[in-house]
């Protein structure tokens, strides 16, 4: 279970039994079964919190999604949201599939089902929806394309991650994993790390980490997906990686020494970077962490508990709702163009980008030094304060 982590972490905070009500309320869960060829498929779309603005948070299409994991992401998006100082609440959604096993056809099928069911909940001002693991900019189009003509308007503005040519903007691309590199060079300017790096996940947030990392001379060790992961102590050249992952759709045939994910999880590194998905370092596996320092691109990966005796034992943590918001303030600019029309440069949107990265690093960064806690407390005294404030407003 995901959510009673939250409840968790929620409880070690200094909250009242209020706040801590109106933080594990849901402003609404949506569940579908969507049919494509006879088989069904379970849907949601859940929206947490809307204090600060409309819903905002990806599609996943995943085997293992469930309505405890969909309530988990949507309230990270609230907190995530509310932590960029964006004019978003946080939802989510998911459909319980395995996508490769699905013809493109039926991939298209699915995603339109998709918003067929929950096309009514969905719109620019109330609740938006981008990609996450498995959904793709195509699938993104798809959706647009389906909500329009359902709707009979025009409404780029209703999803973020889109194809350029339907409203997309190309910056958005690889925004997750810019945002995370820029911090994380933030972070690095402050301590002393050397230059090894490990990933876990090789999709969209963890290729082009890597690509960003490699270009600037870090050594990547390490790097895995869902079918295992490969490592080389030298270093690995990632825009071959790359190449050979495109071809053959898995980092596993590359020519390197092949390991399991168990074993990449517990290399001997500076940096940890965790681009899979939920729950990959809990106490079964958290005292085989020898990493000194670990990014979540991924949303999740580390269980309350294990985050606590990473804590204890020193390893900093650059927390999910920090780390991966890059993201979405890539679909923030996305939508703000979509909503008012104006179109705004690369370089322009680049520098901006930047800017709110390195202060939104440094304000929790700052704060959990005061404070002395974690950065993840830090970051998410900061965002409650400001959605519960929001209510009061309200
Ligand atoms: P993706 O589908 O593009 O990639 C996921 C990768 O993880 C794939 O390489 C897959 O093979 C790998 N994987 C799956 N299970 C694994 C396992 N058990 N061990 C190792 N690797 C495994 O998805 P993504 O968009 O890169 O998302 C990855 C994580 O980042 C998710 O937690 C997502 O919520 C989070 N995130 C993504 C974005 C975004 O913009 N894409 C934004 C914020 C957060």
């Amino acid at each position: 279970m995901v959510f009673e982590n939250i409840e968790k972490r929620l409880r070690e905070l200094d909250l009242s039994e209020d706040e801590i009500k109106e933080l594990l309320k849901f402003d609404s869960i949506k569940y579908s079964e969507l049919e494509v060829d006879g088989k069904k498929y379970p849907a949601w779309r859940i929206r947490h919190n809307t204090n600060l603005g409309p819903g905002k948070g990806g599609i996943r299409f995943h085997q293992n999604v469930s309505e405890d994991e969909v309530k988990s992401l949507a309230f990270w998006m609230s907190i995530k949201n509310s932590l960029a100082g964006l004019p978003f609440g946080g939802a989510k959604g998911g459909v319980k599939v395995n996508s490769k096993e699905l013809t493109k056809e039926q991939l298209e099928k699915l995603s339109r089902e998709y918003i067929r069911a929950f096309y009514k909940y969905l719109g620019q001002y109330t609740d938006i929806p981008a990609p996450d693991v498995n959904t793709t900019s195509e699938i993104m189009g798809w959706m647009l394309d389906e909500y329009e003509k359902l709707t009979g308007k025009k409404e780029p503005g209703m999803i973020t991650g889109k194809p350029v040519d339907m409203g997309g903007i190309e910056f958005r691309k690889d925004s997750t994993s810019k945002g995370g590199f820029i911090m994380l060079n933030e972070f690095l300017s402050k301590v002393d790390s050397g230059k090894n790096v490990v990933i876990q996940g090789f999709g969209n947030a963890g290729s082009y980490v890597a690509l960003m990392l490699y270009k600037n001379g870090f050594n990547i060790i390490a790097v895995s997906d869902s079918k295992g992961a490969i490592f080389n102590k030298d270093g690995l050249d990632i825009p071959k990686v790359i190449e050979e992952k495109n071809k053959t759709k898995t980092v596993t045939t590359y020519n390197a020494n092949k390991i399991t994910n168990k074993e990449l999880l517990e290399l001997d590194t500076d940096i940890l970077i965790l681009a899979a998905l939920e729950n990959q370092i809990t106490k079964e596996n958290v005292n085989n962490i020898k990493a000194k320092y670990i990014v979540e691109l991924a949303n999740g990966p580390i269980t309350a508990e294990a985050d606590n005796i990473l804590y204890d034992r020193g390893i900093i943590i650059l927390p999910d709702v920090l780390a991966n918001s890059g993201g979405v303030v890539g679909s923030y600019f996305e939508w703000m163009q979509n909503v008012t029309g104006e179109k705004i440069e690369y370089n322009e949107l680049e520098k901006e980008f930047e800017k709110i990265m390195k202060n939104n690093f440094n304000k929790v960064y700052n704060y959990s030094n005061e404070n002395n806690i974690s950065m993840r407390k830090a970051a998410y005294i900061i965002a409650i304060k400001r959605i519960l404030e929001a209510k009061k407003e309200n």
